[in-house]
């Protein structure tokens, strides 16, 4: 199917140019998200990712700033210029995220199924990157986005980011033959999301690799200005160089395929 664009601020999805999108798991403080936005802009991401609402597994889990971080990333998002994308978790939370000025609004895995959370963002105007449930077939994915465009809002990417298999070397099982099979079915860009897939930061760049090869529209990677020490997800966490490093293969790789990053 032909892949529609989808432009939010002056960043287009869908189109020559395969959208880096960038930042820690969680918003923790200014200093953090500040480097951090700064590290990935410098490298030419377009979208800063970092969640204020986390669904953690573990109740006990750091669980976001919530409002405090959404200021964080008002305030960034001022001086750096980065659109902003941030996970919502319930639909009370709307308001507060069109007031810090949030471009995209991320549904996350454990969220693909929560029904009313994709008809609440499917009445918004805000652009919606909706992850793949980590147990959810690709029908049951399309579905899931057909909630949202149903609605009325059709801006939208599709995010594969692994789904749960008897594998356990690696967090989740990078689906990259899901890339393909949303690009065929469905009309909305696709993203991948190598980090949570892959769950160690050595081989975020090769599934990063090879979901642009698959003919990925956008690739989102967390990034940490010092994983050990990042309250979610730091071993997955990608530091400022090797993100450069990332980026630096990244190109030549999209030019290969007629694309440009970022
Ligand atoms: C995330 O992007 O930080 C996240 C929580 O991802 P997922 O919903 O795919 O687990
Ligand atoms: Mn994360």
């Amino acid at each position: 199917m032909k892949t529609r664009t989808v432009q939010v601020g002056d960043v287009v999805f869908g189109g020559a140019a395969v959208v880096l999108i960038a930042g820690p798991c969680a918003v923790e403080t200014e200093d953090q998200l500040a480097a951090t936005a700064r590290a990935v802009a410098s490298q030419g991401a377009r979208v800063l990712r970092g969640g204020a609402y986390k669904p953690r597994t573990n109740p006990r889990s750091f669980q976001g700033l919530g409002p405090d971080g959404l200021r964080l990333l008002a305030q960034v998002k001022r001086e750096t210029g980065l659109l902003l994308q941030t996970e919502i978790t319930a639909p009370t939370q709307l308001d507060d995220f069109a007031a810090a000025g949030v471009d995209i609004l991320q549904i996350g895995s454990r969220n693909m199924h929560n029904y009313e959370l994709l008809k609440t963002v499917g009445r918004s105007d805000f652009a919606v990157f909706l992850k793949r449930g980590y147990m959810a077939t690709v029908d049951e994915f399309i579905q899931a986005a057909e909630y949202v465009a149903d609605g009325g809002n059709d801006r939208l990417i599709l995010c594969e980011r692994g789904i749960r298999t008897f594998e356990s070397r690696t967090r989740f099982t990078f689906d990259v033959g899901a890339v393909p099979a949303l690009k065929t079915l469905a009309p909305w860009p696709v993203a991948v999301d190598p980090s949570h897939a892959a769950g160690r930061a050595e081989y975020v760049g090769p599934l990063a690799k090879a979901g642009v090869a698959a003919g990925a529209d956008a690739v989102m990677v967390e990034v940490h200005p010092t994983p050990p020490q990042a309250l979610s997800d730091g071993l997955q966490s990608l530091d400022f160089a090797q993100f450069a490093a990332l980026v630096a293969e990244l190109k030549p790789l999209a030019a290969a395929l007629g694309r440009t990053l970022g």
